[in-house]
């Protein structure tokens, strides 16, 4: 494609400026939190069912230990009211009796405790229900035997004897065994049925662990995805950029060797003009020659800056030599061509500063462009100062341009040096990064700042011209860091 129909092609493209990676991508750690607090409350969950479950067992082993051992005392206490009985009717001992007074009470007094403790399991109260009868029988035979005493032994021992054959007391242990067996055998389901439960809850915990730690997976995955596709965005943009900018550099190379004919022509007339005004013998013979002359002049820098431009876009180097400061500003202020009402342009500049190594033309460049801004963007203001100031700064020199204007609107702050990066209507946004390409190519660096009492200060740096070696386009190695 011919450079200006690409250029036209390229100037044509919707321009579309992408949005800040934080603004694309600000769901991503939402969603991560989201899958964080996921995870956590299914861990907590699977935790709190397994302490809960287990909690529940050992509960199970307590209350079945307790269930056991009241059983255990009340059998206990059932043996020796039987064995204070019978001691009571050998000796007629008072207080053996009072023993089997309160073993009895006992007795009894375990029983419905026992009764309150299972009373949650029917089969296990119907079992203490059969007991209980066979319980008052037998605690009656030993009141009455207590009753009868010493006094009527024959009487009593009949009881006693009676009871051999009835197997009373032996009945009651053997409900007493079924009743303990019943019980362990409760406590062996139910520690089945936790240990289910837990088996369940660490399943389901290692479930929920495994989908979290499959969505986390698919986050991340879905977040390098998109920033690929994001820094592929980037690289086409830059790459449109980098093609815009050679299509210019091309246009600017055009432009300029069109225009020097027509100079260089103009300039050869004027200089004939020049030669037969000297000749000629009229009274503004002296006004007119000097205005030729002056007219030849702007026309010989007008070539000069072409030949540069077309120079630079050629080679890209600049042609640099030892300029002092002063002459760049003195230039620079001649030539910015605006007539802006109210305006004030002041220049400050260190004494004994060294002169800089730097292509004037170019430098000249950046300092009008840099003024042209700073003018624009006071348009409005009711101060319009520029102030430019130069001083020493790490073996080279500090230049800084600055204003009373609106100062660096935010959204544009960390990306005013690239191209087409504009707040202005109407504007192309190329300056900055025009002057960032130039203020490199003479081996320094450019960067601004908002001033704290408004307005904006750009500042830039250049080697010095006793600076080693004096190599051309290159960076100075003092010129990389911001004041
Ligand atoms: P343009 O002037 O065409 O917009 P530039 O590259 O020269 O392109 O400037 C880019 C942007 O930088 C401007 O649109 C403006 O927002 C900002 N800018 C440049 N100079 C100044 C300044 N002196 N004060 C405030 N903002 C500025």
């Amino acid at each position: 494609m011919h450079p200006p129909a690409e250029a036209a092609h390229l100037a044509n493209r919707p321009w579309r400026v992408l949005p800040p990676r934080g603004e694309r991508l600000h769901w991503i750690p939402i969603l991560s939190v989201v899958l964080a607090a996921l995870l956590t409350m299914a861990s907590i969950v699977a935790v709190h069912i397994n302490l809960s479950h287990m909690r529940e067992s050992f509960a199970w082993v307590q209350h079945t230990d307790e269930v056991l051992l009241q059983i255990a005392i009340m059998d206990r206490d059932l043996g020796e009211a039987e064995s204070a009985a019978r001691g009571y009717l050998l000796t007629g001992d008072g207080n053996i009796r009072t023993d089997f007074i309160q073993l009895r009470d006992a007795v009894r007094r375990r029983h419905r405790g026992i009764s309150a403790l299972v009373s949650d399991n029917p089969q296990q109260q119907a079992r203490l229900d059969q007991i209980e009868p066979l319980l008052a029988r037998r605690l009656g035979q030993l009141d009455q035997v207590i009753a009868l005493g010493p006094g009527q032994f024959a009487a009593a021992l009949s009881i006693v004897q009676n009871d051999r054959l009835e197997r009373l007391a032996a009945q009651i242990r053997d409900r007493f065994a079924e009743f303990r067996q019943a019980e362990v055998n409760l406590l062996f389901e139910r520690q089945q049925r936790t240990e289910r439960g837990i088996a369940l809850s660490i399943a389901f915990a290692m479930f929920t662990m495994v989908l979290a730690l499959t969505s986390a997976a698919a986050v991340v995955w879905l977040f390098q995805r998109s920033n690929a596709a994001q820094r592929e965005r980037e690289l086409r943009s830059d790459l449109i950029h980098v093609s815009r900018l050679n299509v210019m550099g091309q246009m600017a190379s055009i432009l300029g060797h069109e225009l020097n004919q027509p100079l260089t022509a103009c300039r050869n007339y004027l200089q004939g003009t020049l030669q037969i005004l000297r000749s000629a013998q009229t009274p503004q013979q002296g006004v007119l020659s000097n205005a030729v002359a002056q007219a030849v002049a702007q026309l010989d820098r007008g070539r000069e800056i072409i030949r540069r431009l077309r120079d630079f876009i050629s080679k890209g180097e600049p042609t640099r030599s030892p300029e002092p400061v002063s002459q760049l500003f003195d230039d620079a202020m001649a030539l910015l061509g605006m007539k802006v009402e109210g305006l004030v342009i002041s220049a400050q500049v260190e004494e004994e500063l060294p002169a800089v190594l730097a292509d004037r033309i170019q430098i000249g460049q950046v300092l009008i462009n840099l003024m042209r801004n700073a003018v624009q963007a006071m348009e409005h203001s009711s101060r319009r100062s520029i102030h430019l100031s130069a001083r020493k700064w790490a073996g080279g020199v500090l230049i800084g341009v600055s204003d009373t204007g609106h100062g660096i609107a935010k959204d544009i702050s960390d990306k005013l040096f690239q191209p087409f990066r504009t707040t202005r209507t109407g504007g192309m946004g190329v300056g900055l990064s025009i002057c960032q390409m130039l203020v490199r190519a003479n081996g320094g660096r450019i960067w601004a700042e908002s001033n704290p009492e408004g307005g904006a200060t750009f500042y830039f740096t250049l080697p010095g011209s006793d600076a080693a070696g004096g190599d051309r386009g290159q960076n100075c190695e003092h010129c990389g860091a911001a004041p």
